[in-house]
């Protein structure tokens, strides 16, 4: 029976290391996700039948759920280098004859690889199984990540025999660009800020203390290299394609060259198709492809004689400013947007670029018909790196930041030591209002809904909402007329609004869109003032003695409930009936119990023992699971064990019947 148990357990695994293998690594999936699922949910429900069978390795174990609070530094058996750079094909040669005349050859073959863009990682197998993930760090020592990175689909937890059984092998964790792509588009949903880079974003996932928040992440790990003493392959491309074979993702992009002008034309075609491909790429290495050669040409004090990076430029084009916008955000601040004639840029055409605030608008000295260099970098965003002064026209002007809102009309002000400009008329601005509604509803807030960012703005042109409490006096009859609006969808509309009622304290005071109170601070403040009205008259002091609360959030708040308008709008969301105080979770019945703990053993006729333990607790007492000098009562029922009563009895805790305790709380 528990041998045919065992071999149940084990071949779901191999299947369904088989499944994610084909899903993950090789893009080409031979079962459903629901049937990958069922038999996910097979195998959990053995493993936890049978803990005796339980393997760190097995494929349930990469939904995460371990919580990491400090990585452990820990050093590198073999230390992971840096690369050398190149940028042009002399440097390519020079590195070319330095390395034939060390080994002493006429001829060599190399592999050309791509320069995978993400955050290095060292994965370490004993016994064909995996048994640690460590970061570069400094390349002596790195972080363990071990539970971090087992939730990453595409590294196989354990290899089949065959290849090697303890070795190395190194590569990138990277976030594919449709991915990274999808978590920005979903951030700026909730109306948080967008991740940067792909990389900064990978490297930063690695680090999270929840290994099932990283689990959720698209993660995926690149591999290029494997660190053994064996010599059982003799070339970095043979080792490369049988790790493949045995589950690594190696990309297939790699080739062997047996000249440099092979690596030219590799150079070559990646510059322009790296555009093409689902990550990112900064460049591509050129490795001595004899491993025996490798190892005799060995190490500088920073990196691999046998192997050298090439960098892609950047790539930048020239393009003509044509004139600047300035957006007004919810909060009033203002952000320069350059519009520029519209050119192809690293795969995408590009029309606009931030300019950030006046200071960098100072720094560019930038003017409308300037030309001007725009740049991808890292950053998703296209960056304008230069004026190309050479270009500019006699008659061109200096840049005078805007004045007054384009909107309003308000003069915009900037304050001593900030970067922004801002308007400040908070309730008479368009931009900022229907900002601030549109916050309101968003998912992390109010969650409305039925209504969407262009309703919004459909209702305020139609004179239905100034502001967010307007939203809860609407009604059918009201947004029936809209355009394009079916009668299903008011209803949804209103049934949404009046949903919203029962969001909790700490989502409504986020809602608010108190300048600089996030979601996070939200949660602290609705915790420790538990209603609003605390809240609204907490003063200075008080305010910055909440944790994490400083200055910049205390003087916003202030300021939020100062205003009249704010204290009016907020009167009538209460009146609307929104929640504007914490529920406590209270569950309590009476204190009767109060200070008073219990060991609760034997069967009961009133009572199931979890039923008679939540008893205990709602009125105030405390169970504890054995006993004590502390303890002061057993419930006794039927089948207690003896040495339990004479234990009691020796301590001198009080015995008493389930009778006996329904008189005490009742
Ligand atoms: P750098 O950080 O510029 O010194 O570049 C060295 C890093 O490039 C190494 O630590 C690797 O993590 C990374 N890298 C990315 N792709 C490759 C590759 N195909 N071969 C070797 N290293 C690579
Ligand atoms: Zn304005």
């Amino acid at each position: 029976m528990s041998n045919s148990i065992e071999e149940k357990i084990e071949t779901l695994r191999a299947e369904l290391r088989k499944h994610n293998h084909n899903y993950y690594v090789s893009d080409n999936p031979t079962i459903s996700d629901y049937e990958f699922d069922l038999k996910l949910k097979e195998l959990e429900a053995l493993e936890s039948k049978h803990p005796e069978y339980f393997s760190k390795n097995s494929p349930t174990q990469r939904v995460g759920g371990e919580i990491t609070e400090n990585f452990k530094n820990v050093t590198h058996t073999n230390r992971m280098y840096s690369l050398d750079n190149s940028y042009s094909q002399e440097d390519l040669y020079d590195w070319e004859n330095r390395v034939k005349k060390n080994l002493g050859v006429e001829k060599l073959t190399y592999t050309c690889e791509l320069k995978y863009d993400g955050a290095s990682i060292n994965l370490s197998y004993k016994n064909r199984k995996l048994v640690s993930a460590v970061t570069r760090g400094d390349g002596f020592k790195g972080d363990d990540v071990t539970a971090n990175v087992k939730t990453i689909k595409s590294i196989p937890l354990l290899i089949n025999d065959g290849f090697l059984n303890d070795f190395e092998i190194r590569g990138e964790i990277i976030i594919p660009l449709d991915g990274f792509n999808k978590m920005n588009a979903e951030r700026l949903k909730n109306d948080e800020e967008a991740y940067r880079n792909p990389r900064n974003t990978a490297s930063g996932s690695l680090k999270l203390k929840d290994s099932a928040e990283v689990a959720k992440r698209p993660l995926d790990c690149l591999l290029y290299q494997i660190v053994t003493d064996s010599t059982k392959y003799k070339s970095h491309f043979e080792i490369l394609q049988e790790a493949r074979k045995f589950g690594f993702k190696i990309p297939t992009e790699i080739v062997q060259c047996t000249s440099m002008q092979e690596v030219f034309a590799f150079i070559h075609k990646w510059n322009t198709d790296r555009f093409d491909l689902p990550y990112e790429t900064d460049g591509i290495v050129i490795k001595v492809n004899n491993l025996h050669f490798q190892n005799e040409l060995g190490f500088t004090s920073k990196s691999p004689r046998w192997a050298i990076a090439y960098k892609f430029k950047a790539e930048q084009v020239a393009t003509k400013l044509l004139s600047i916008d300035y957006q007004i955000g919810r909060t009033g601040a203002v952000t320069p947007v350059a519009n520029l004639e519209p050119v192809l840029l690293a795969g995408t055409v590009v029309k606009r670029a931030s300019l950030h605030n006046a200071d960098q608008i100072e720094k560019l000295d930038i003017r409308i018909n300037d030309t001007v260099f725009v740049e991808k970098g890292g950053e998703i965003i296209p960056k304008i790196i230069a004026v190309d002064f050479t270009k500019r026209p006699k008659d061109s002007v200096k840049t005078e930041f805007l004045k007054n809102c384009p909107s309003c009309n308000s003069a915009l002000v900037r304050k001593e030591g900030e970067a922004h400009h801002y308007c400040l008329n908070e309730f008479g601005c368009k931009p900022q209002i229907i900002g601030r509604i549109q916050h309101f509803i968003s998912r992390k807030a109010m969650n409305i809904d039925g209504i969407g960012d262009e309703t919004v703005e459909l209702l305020y042109d139609a004179d239905l909402i100034l502001n967010y409490a307007d939203l809860y006096d609407l009604t059918i009859a009201d947004i029936l007329p809209l355009e394009r609006m079916a009668e299903k969808s008011a209803q949804n509309m209103i049934e949404g609004i009046e949903k919203s009622k029962q969001i909790p304290f700490e989502k409504v005071l986020f809602a608010l869109g108190i300048r600089f109170v996030g979601a996070t601070v939200s949660k602290k403040l609705a915790k420790h003032f538990k209603n609003i009205d605390a809240l609204a008259q907490a003063n200075f002091e008080t305010l910055i003695a909440v944790d994490e609360i400083g200055e910049r959030i205390a003087n916003s708040i202030l300021n939020f409930f100062s205003e009249p308008t704010s204290i009016s709008i907020l009167n009538r969301l209460k009146e609307k009936g929104l929640q504007f105080q914490i529920v406590e979770d209270d569950t309590s019945v009476s204190d009767k119990l109060n200070g008073m703990s219990f060991v609760v053993s034997g069967v009961f006729e009133k009572f199931s023992r979890n039923d008679l333990k939540k008893t205990i607790e709602e009125n105030g007492g405390k169970n504890v699971g054995s006993l004590s000098k502390k303890t002061n009562f057993l419930i006794a029922g039927d089948k207690m064990g003896p040495a339990k009563k004479v234990k009691a009895e020796t301590l001198g805790i009080k015995i008493i019947s389930e009778n006996e305790f329904i008189n005490m709380i009742s």
